[in-house]
């Protein structure tokens, strides 16, 4: 299997996902529709499939454009019936997405929209809006029990699985990992990274399921220093692992 990241609009990310047996290939939140089609065709991939994490127009803007000139089978969950253009396979948790010889996994994670899927093939996670690199999605539409849920099934995936998430948000989110957890000198090593990456205009994504454990703060509800700092500042936050994660992402809002 091959992954092929392609940068869209400002700070997204579309992914193409290429069976490499068949030549088969399908888009991960396609933002824009002609970047994707001149990629997959200097690529010479037959893009078969969209597959949509959420209904976000930065997640879908691209699906009527590709529609409009390829037959494609378009993938969303099913209470996105209606908010994901042209929505051909509404899923529900647990279902299997083909793509010639590879099979994906569908996790059904709402938080960030009440219709946010993940997609697993093999260690390679399609994460959208709900685990950044580092971070995690706003709750639209959810609640910070939910999201909390939805990110701690993404947290027992193997270390090694390769977090593929929606957006370009990293450097940010580790300058606001410090604020909560100053004295992780993993945030503080990667945020060192992350910054000579950015300086050369590379990606930060994919990132790794073990990185993740040890600087993103949205999956650190455990950690000591965080707990304390929080209950220095704010009253009765407590050691609850969804008071402590609604807290983490209401300071992270007003950052
Ligand atoms: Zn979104
Ligand atoms: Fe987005």
């Amino acid at each position: 299997m091959r992954v092929i990241q392609i940068p869209l609009l400002r700070d997204n990310y579309g992914y193409l996902l290429v069976c490499e047996e068949t030549g088969e290939a399908a888009i991960v939140d396609p933002s824009e529709g002609e970047p994707v089609l001149r990629r997959a065709e200097k690529e010479k991939v037959s893009l078969k499939a969209i597959l949509n994490t959420h209904h976000h127009r930065d997640h879908t803007g691209g699906n009527a454009f590709l529609l409009e000139r390829l037959s494609l089978d378009v993938y969303g969950h099913g209470t996105d019936r209606d908010r994901i253009p042209g929505l051909t396979h509404p899923l529900d948790d647990g279902d299997r997405v083909i793509l010639g010889s590879l099979t994906g996994r569908v996790l059904f994670i709402p938080g960030h929209t009440r219709g946010h899927v993940a997609y697993l093939f093999e260690n390679k996670l399609f994460c959208g809006d709900t685990l950044f690199v580092a971070g995690c999605g706003r709750l639209f539409e959810g609640t910070a029990e939910q999201m909390l849920a939805s990110l701690s099934r993404l947290k027992a995936l193997p270390g090694d699985t390769l977090v593929y998430c929606g957006h370009e948000y990293t450097e940010k989110n580790l300058q606001f990992a410090l604020t909560v957890e100053l004295n992780n000198k993993k945030v503080a090593d990667k945020l060192t990274q992350v910054r000579a990456l950015r300086a050369r205009g590379a990606s930060t994504v994919p990132s790794t399921m073990a990185d993740e454990w040890e600087t993103n703060p949205f999956l650190r509800w455990d950690s000591g220093e965080i707990q304390q700092n929080l209950n220095r500042s704010f009253r009765g936050v407590g050691s609850d692992p969804v008071s402590v994660f609604a807290k983490v992402r209401e300071l992270k809002d007003q950052f």
